[in-house]
C-alpha cells in the first residue's frame, strides 16, 4: 500500500483549494516552531515546507536555539496563535527537557490546531462530533486515509494497535472504532501480544522499534499490517516497526517504509492546514 498515488491526488486537490483561497485574499499560511538541531526533525520540517510551497502555502519554519527559554518561546507562539493572517501552527517534537512541560495545547487554539492534538480535537475526535470542523492528528488521519483508498473497510475487523501514544495510537483508537472496527489498544505492557495480534485483520505498529513485528506475531488471519514505525538501523537505512521481507509473503497488504505512512502524514498536515484557513476565513 504505497502512498503516492494518494499523496498526488491529495496534493492536486489542495493546489486547487489553495489557489481558490488566494482568489479570495487569503493566503494559506503555516508556522512551525523548530528548536534545537534534533536532524530527523530537521528532515520532517523541511519535508513539510516543501509539500506546503507545491500547494501554493506559506510556510515558515521559525528555527529556534535548543536553549531557548520557556518564556520566549511562550510568548513567541501567543504572538502567531494572535495573528489572523497565520492559519495554522504547531511545534516540532520533541522539545529539549527543559521545554516539555510547557502546555501547548494551551497556546495554540483549537481552530489552528493543524498538529490535532487541541482537548477540543480531541474530544470530537472520541465522541466522533462535528468532525468537519475537527483538525485530526495527522498520522492517524494519514492512516484511515490510506485504507479507504485502498477499499480496506474497518467495519467488523478487530484491529490491534501497538502504540499507546496521544500522536499515533490513542486517536487512531477512536477513529477505528468510530469506524466500527473492534480496536485493541496495545502497549508494552501488554501481556502475551501475540495472542491478539495472530487474531488480528488489521494491525498497527507505532512503537517504535525496528523491525519489531515479524512472522512470530502472525496466524492464519493474512492481515493488512501498517507500518507508522520510523527508526534506523545499524547502517542508518530508515526502516519501519516492522519487519517488512520476513512478513510480507503473509499478509494481505502493508504498507512500507518509506513511501507509506511518513508521506500521508505530511498530506494530512496540508489537509488540516487548507481546512483551517477556509473555516477561520468563512469562505468557499
Ligand atoms: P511513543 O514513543 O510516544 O510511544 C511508543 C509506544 O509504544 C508506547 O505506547 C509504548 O508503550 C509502546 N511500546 C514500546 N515498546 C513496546 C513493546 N515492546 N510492545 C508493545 N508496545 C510497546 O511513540 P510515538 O511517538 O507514537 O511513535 C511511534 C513510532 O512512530 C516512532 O517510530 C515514531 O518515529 C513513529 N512516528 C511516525 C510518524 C509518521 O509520520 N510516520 C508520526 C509519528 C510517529
Amino acid at each position: 500500500m504505497i502512498a503516492r498515488p494518494l499523496v498526488t491526488k491529495i496534493k492536486l486537490e489542495l493546489r486547487d483549494k489553495s489557489h481558490a483561497l488566494i482568489k479570495h485574499g487569503v493566503v494559506p499560511s503555516l508556522k512551525v516552531f523548530l528548536i534545537g538541531n534534533h536532524l530527523p526533525s530537521i528532515t520532517y520540517t523541511q519535508n513539510k515546507k516543501k509539500f506546503m510551497d507545491e500547494i501554493g502555502a506559506k510556510c515558515e519554519i521559525l528555527h529556534l536555539a535548543e536553549d531557548v527559554k520557556a518564556e520566549n518561546l511562550i510568548a513567541l507562539i501567543t504572538k502567531q496563535a494572535k495573528d489572523s493572517s497565520v492559519h495554522g501552527l504547531f511545534v516540532q517534537l520533541p522539545v529539549p527537557k527543559h521545554l516539555q512541560d510547557i502546555d501547548l495545547k494551551s497556546l495554540i487554539p483549537a481552530e489552528k490546531d493543524v498538529d490535532g492534538f487541541h482537548p477540543k480535537n480531541l474530544i470530537n475526535v472520541m465522541s466522533n462530533l462535528n468532525m468537519s470542523e475537527t483538525l485530526v492528528a495527522c498520522t492517524p488521519k494519514g492512516v484511515m486515509g490510506l485504507l479507504e483508498h485502498y477499499n480496506i473497510s474497518l467495519s467488523g475487523k478487530f484491529v490491534v494497535i501497538i502504540g499507546r501514544s496521544m500522536i499515533v495510537g490513542k486517536p487512531l483508537f477512536h477513529l477505528m472504532t468510530n469506524a466500527d472496527a473492534t480496536v485493541v489498544l496495545c502497549h508494552s505492557k501488554t501481556n502475551n501480544l501475540r495472542d491478539l495480534t495472530r487474531k488480528a485483520d488489521i494491525i498497527v505498529c507505532a512503537l517504535g522499534k525496528a523491525k519489531f513485528l515479524d512472522e512470530s506475531y502472525l496466524g492464519e488471519t493474512r492481515p493488512v499490517i501498517i507500518d507508522v514505525g520510523i527508526n534506523y538501523d545499524a547502517n542508518k537505512k530508515l526502516v519501519g516497526d516492522v519487519d517488512f521481507e520476513s512478513i510480507k509473503s503473509k499478509v494481505s497488504a502493508i504498507t512500507p517504509v518509506p513511501g507509506g505512512i511518513g508521506p500521508m502524514t505530511i498530506a494530512s498536515l496540508a489537509q488540516n492546514l487548507i481546512q483551517a484557513a477556509t473555516h477561520l476565513k468563512g469562505i468557499l
